[in-house]
């Protein structure tokens, strides 16, 4: 076999077993911030994922990715993940790390230090629009995959936790996703 033809060859094996594993797992985009958070350790108790929504607001595209964490870094807030319209997952905080997402909140169990024992993530939606196809199919397979890595009791929206102060994740089928998931 030429040189040339076995390049191809290997190429080829490397470029499918990229498409498989993006079947598998949604893609992780690395965006690290360095505000809204406070340093945690890796042995971090996680027992609850809190699920938001939201949007650029200050002018230009809602769906930005830069636009939304600027606008974090304006409040001092942030989440672990953000995913995208198109279904990209946007890592801003390791989970080991305490992402301030939750504000004044409380858990069905009557805990209010919600930040310290739960992962956030955000989808990207707005009043009008509720999360696309891609958003719930990589919001599931990442909560299945946090739910594998951490005994997790609760998977809540930001308004089960702080009914009144909060009304997201906005125009979402919230039974339907808490069905979808294992
Ligand atoms: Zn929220």
């Amino acid at each position: 076999m030429r040189f040339t033809t076995k390049i191809l060859i290997a190429t080829l094996f490397t470029v499918m077993a990229q498409m498989v594993s993006a079947q598998n797992s949604a893609a992780i985009v690395e965006k690290k911030v360095n505000f809204g958070y406070a340093t945690g350790s890796p042995s971090r108790v996680i027992n609850a994922v809190i699920v938001h929504s939201t949007f650029n607001n200050s002018g230009g595209d809602f769906y930005d990715i830069d636009l939304v964490v600027r606008q974090f870094s304006r409040y001092g807030v942030s989440a672990h993940y953000v995913i995208g319209r198109d279904g990209v997952i946007y890592r801003l905080v390791d989970e080991k790390d305490v992402a301030y997402h939750a504000g004044k909140s409380a858990l069905p169990d009557g805990r209010t230090a919600v930040n310290s024992c739960s992962v956030g993530i955000e989808l990207m939606t707005s009043f009008d629009e509720g999360p696309t196809e891609a958003q719930i199919k990589s919001l599931t397979s990442l909560v299945n995959d946090i739910k594998k890595r951490h005994k997790i009791q609760f998977v809540l929206r930001h308004s089960d936790i702080a009914p009144g102060r909060k009304t997201d994740p906005w125009n979402m089928n919230w039974d339907d996703f808490i069905k979808g998931i294992d």
